[in-house]
């Protein structure tokens, strides 16, 4: 099977090529270019196509796709809020995914911007670098014994309940469907009273229609103060014209995001300040209780293995004809 490989950076290339030695029917071509309805025609004469949470594979990227004759469409990660399953549907093509990688890289990430945010690391660490050793600005708050809120108790949220449960917090939690297996340690509670008593807030529920926005002035106005608030699902969970509000009104003693609602609108990569001056990214940025990194939760040695045999056995499942769990349509 020929497949090509957009948006692919240098540990792309080094995680699949490692993983291609146990896939011998499997052969990869890279391109730098992210998949869009421009680049999209690069797809002829390939059988799949394997893109990323940013690519565009929306409806008009999929009727060029289909009539490039691509039948598989390989997404690696775990989120497919960004691909028309409808048109997908509709030609018949085949949309699989990496559901699970390796939730604890994600969740470790997020207890990491936790901790940094409310310890305020970013600011210390450059304090430090000129040569300022006072502690204003810094203090924090223990997480022990303090209430963590998880919202979506899948397998990252999983994780994050044990991480928060291994500080010694106690843990709620508000899913759709409750997990059996977390009830020893975690207790279950209804959104509006997981965002009154909660100290720390961390997302980890799909971007739907019935998420998109949950975090809104309305939801942060529920909150405690001087909560805690991280993000390392999607963006667009959280409303960020509200957030910034809800940080002027000093609701949050910390915010950690590592995603964001300008993540696919390319604002960063055209760096004009023009651009980035407008941008709201930027305008959070300037708060110092406010801590941004770039959709990096993913991004571990063990992940990116996982992804690349995850993905590479996707294929091979659709080439032999077999169902699979990673199937989403
Ligand atoms: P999962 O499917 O295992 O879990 C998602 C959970 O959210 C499920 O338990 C589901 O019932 C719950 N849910 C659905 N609708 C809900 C609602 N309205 N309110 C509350 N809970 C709801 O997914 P996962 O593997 O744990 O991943 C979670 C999210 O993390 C993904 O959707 C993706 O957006 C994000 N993610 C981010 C990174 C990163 O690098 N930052 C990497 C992987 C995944």
């Amino acid at each position: 099977m020929k497949i090509l490989f957009y948006d692919t950076k240098s540990y792309d290339k080094d995680s699949f090529d490692a993983a291609l030695a146990s896939f011998s029917s499997m052969e990869i071509e890279y391109t730098k270019s992210d998949l869009e309805p421009r680049t999209a025609v690069l797809a002829e004469g390939f059988d799949a196509v394997c893109a990323f949470v940013n690519s565009d594979v929306g409806t008009q990227t999929l009727e060029i796709l289909h009539q490039k004759g691509i039948r598989l469409i390989l997404m690696r990660c775990a989120g497919f809020n960004n691909v028309d399953l409808e048109t997908a549907k509709k030609y018949d093509m085949r949309v699989m995914r990496v559901p699970g990688y390796s939730p604890e890289a994600v969740a470790e990430h997020a207890m990491a911007l936790a901790l940094a945010s409310n310890r305020r690391l970013h600011k210390a660490y450059n304090k430090v670098r000129e040569n300022d050793f006072s502690l204003s600005g810094l203090m924090g708050f223990n997480f022990y014994q303090k209430t963590a809120g998880i919202i979506g108790t899948g397998k990252i949220g999983a994780a994050m309940c044990r991480i928060c449960y291994g500080f010694g917090m106690k843990v709620i939690a508000y899913d759709v469907y409750e997990n059996e297996s977390l009830k020893k340690f975690v207790e279950y509670v209804p959104l509006d009273q997981l965002l009154s008593e909660s100290d720390l807030i961390s997302l980890h529920c799909p971007l739907m229609d019935s998420t998109y926005h949950i975090i809104n002035i309305d939801t942060i106005k529920q909150m405690k103060d001087g909560v805690i608030l991280v993000n390392t699902s999607r963006g667009a969970l959280v409303k960020t014209d509200d957030l910034i509000e809800g940080i002027r009104m000093h609701k949050f003693a910390g915010v950690g995001l590592d995603v964001y609602e300008e993540e696919t609108d390319n604002v960063f990569e055209d760096r004009s300040d023009e651009i980035l001056k407008h941008s709201t990214t930027a305008r959070l940025l300037s708060f110092p209780n406010v801590m941004i990194t770039s959709h990096q939760g993913f991004f571990t040695r063990e992940a990116l293995q996982a992804i690349a045999e995850t993905t590479l056995q996707n294929a091979l499942d659709h080439e032999t004809g077999k169902g699979s769990p990673n199937d989403v349509i």
